[in-house]
């Protein structure tokens, strides 16, 4: 999977209308550096519709993310069904050309790589628990037994005892 991939160029329009499909998987996560999340699998249907001066894109997500329980470290699954628009205005004035989701009228390509990474994160509930997960349950900590350490710290007095004792 590369980025240039999720280019679209919407000189090539044949249509008004047009759709595009991607599958994604662990490598779309990997393009991305730093990602938050590492492993899911997507599919994302995007239907673009070109007008005059503006384009409309409607992405429809439909996947999960792969994680582990933040609580219970189980790994879990998170669905992620979920719908986003990005309105993109075509134009030839340089300074607006700077500005998030203006194109080019000469070179109108715009890649939906960041819009579908951004839109997942959002999508994403803020604490990755089992209850949140596929399985929709309340997990538990299990609790460390406090005791070994307890007795280590005894072993150690008893050391220091033994010195004292010479
Ligand atoms: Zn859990």
């Amino acid at each position: 999977m590369k980025l240039s991939e999720f280019d679209i160029d919407f000189n090539k329009f044949k249509n008004e209308k047009d759709f595009f499909s991607f599958k994604l998987n662990d490598a779309f996560f990997e393009l991305k550096e730093n990602s938050l999340y590492q492993h899911g699998d997507f599919n994302i249907d995007i239907q673009c519709e070109k007008f005059e001066d503006t384009i409309i894109l409607d992405y429809t997500f439909k996947g999960n993310i792969k994680s582990h329980c933040e609580r219970c470290l189980k790994k879990i699954k998170i669905h992620i069904n979920t719908f986003r628009q990005d309105v993109l205005k075509l134009t030839l004035n340089n300074d607006l050309l700077n500005e998030e989701n203006y194109l080019s009228v000469n070179h109108p390509v715009y890649s939906v790589y960041d819009s579908i990474y951004e839109q997942i994160c959002l999508d994403i509930p803020t604490r990755l628990i089992c209850e949140n997960s596929e399985i929709q349950k309340k997990c538990t900590i299990e609790h460390l037994d406090t005791k070994p350490i307890e007795k280590r710290v005894d072993d150690r007095w008893a050391e220091l005892k033994k010195l004292i004792k010479k």
